[in-house]
């Protein structure tokens, strides 16, 4: 970009104040952009920071041992002891989930989300009622929402996959990941009895084991009731810090993020790795670039399919030797570990809940007739203050510069964009970021289904 010498601008522009106008006005046309750390410029507020530290361990560790007394929470497994089976294990969540909401004023709405589902992996085809425990936090918006799901269903699928008498602990899968989500809607309902800008959903999901059935519902019946998903995490594993190889790791989390490279999962991928950087940096995220492990899936997969952004928060180290097992027992469960992944969900949680959506409508256009540069614009997002700019290379897995453009709906990017992916992003007043929507725009993905379909 072109600046004006210093020398060179007229004395009379001293004295009328628009010494400040020549230049101001082309950086709005093309302001310096800065380069990008591991936390993309995101914000780092006070609060959230006091919000991870109210995290704990031993909350944690309370509820999984008391999941785990349920013998089995197998989704088709007795739903009228008290003491045994999925519908004991429910109602205890519930029972736990609606005290925090009392000790709040009423701030967590409760609620069991039902829904009578084919169990189409049974050789029968039995209809089940699958039920999910929810807790709202509702926002100033309640139109917008973001998601954290634990699935509380547990089974011994590795040995049968329809015994649903037998002891089955589950207590890392996904008794881990419960906990955690239990433990995220007590210290949210604490710190933030008046909401934030956006809801948050805290979604104790069943029917896991048997083809992500809660989870499918719930994406299904949120978008159903027109709400907007700014982002879906799941927390499946969460606990576990040795595999059986005897390798170990209790200070690196792993993220799954579904394709495309331009995609809204991908988006909050980066948007989280780059949460934790700011929060927790000596704890490890490694990010991968795959919704999920090979040949296997949890409760993100059904958001992600009807486009929202979701991603899956798991251990680094799997114990295969005792997953859906008789042997996933509590013992093995580390929990401080556990409230590392949580620390993560939790900033990701509260600053997407606190920013602006992100901008509408963003598109890139050529600037007429022949030029290298292209006009960027967007439609205005409710609260934000202003917009910014992110520009990366095709095979750079994150951001690399971030260009302020003011509280206007276009910028002129002066380069190639055949050779770049942009994003615009919405900023607050309080500084939170949204994510970045990318141009060009991600085609929609498919689930596995469709596209095997297209394959015939
Ligand atoms: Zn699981």
């Amino acid at each position: 970009m072109a600046r004006f010498p210093r020398s060179f601008l007229p004395l009379a522009a001293l004295a009328t104040g628009s010494l400040l106008a020549t230049p101001l006005a082309r950086a709005q046309h093309a302001p310096a952009p800065r380069p990008l750390d591991a936390r993309l410029g995101l914000a780092r507020d006070p609060g959230i920071a006091a919000l991870l530290r109210d995290i704990s361990p031993a909350q944690i560790r309370a509820t999984d041992s008391t999941l785990v007394t349920f013998g089995t929470r197998h989704t088709m497994s007795d739903t009228t002891s008290s003491t045994r089976g999925i519908g004991a294990a429910r109602r205890w969540l519930f029972a736990k989930l609606s005290a925090y909401g009392a000790a709040c004023g009423g701030c967590l709405k409760v609620e069991y989300d039902p829904a009578m589902v084919e169990v189409s992996r049974h050789p029968q085809k039995p209809t089940v009622n699958v039920v999910n425990v929810l807790a709202w936090l509702p926002g100033r918006d309640t139109t917008r929402v973001v998601v954290i799901t634990g699935h509380y269903d547990s089974c011994i699928c590795a040995v049968d996959p329809f015994d649903v008498t037998s002891d089955a602990p589950g207590a890392d899968d996904d008794g881990s990941g419960t906990s955690a989500v239990v433990e995220l809607a007590r210290v949210f309902s604490k710190r933030y009895p008046k909401g934030l800008s956006h809801s948050v959903l805290f979604a104790l999901v069943a029917g896991e084991e048997q083809g992500l059935l809660g989870s499918r519902h719930l994406a299904e019946r949120l978008h159903q009731q027109g709400y907007t998903v700014l982002g879906d995490m799941s927390d499946d594993l969460d606990g576990n810090v040795s595999a059986d190889n005897g390798r170990t790791d209790s200070t690196t989390m792993r993220i799954y993020s579904g394709d495309p490279d331009n995609s809204p999962s991908r988006e909050l991928a980066r948007y989280a790795a780059a949460l934790g950087r700011t929060y927790t940096p000596s704890f490890n995220i490694l990010s991968v670039f795959r919704i999920d492990r090979i040949g296997r899936g949890t409760d993100h997969e059904p958001f992600v399919f009807l486009g929202d952004p979701g991603i899956r928060t798991t251990e680094r180290m799997e114990a295969l030797d005792r997953q859906h097992r008789p042997a996933d027992t509590f013992e093995h469960v580390n929990f401080a570990y556990t409230a590392n992944i949580a620390r993560v969900n939790a900033a990701v949680l509260a600053t997407l809940a606190s920013a602006p959506p992100p901008p509408d409508s963003v598109r890139a256009r050529r600037v007429a007739p022949y030029g290298q540069s292209w006009n960027i614009t967007w439609n205005p997002a409710p609260g934000a203050a202003s917009y910014e700019v992110l520009v990366r290379s095709t095979t750079s897995p994150t951001w690399e510069r971030v260009i302020p453009v003011g509280n206007g709906t276009s910028y002129e990017l002066d380069e190639q964009l055949d050779d770049l992916w942009a994003g615009v992003r919405s900023v607050g007043a309080d500084g939170h970021r949204s994510l970045a929507v990318t141009v060009p725009q991600p085609r929609p993905i498919r689930p596995p289904s469709a596209a095997a379909a297209m394959r015939r």
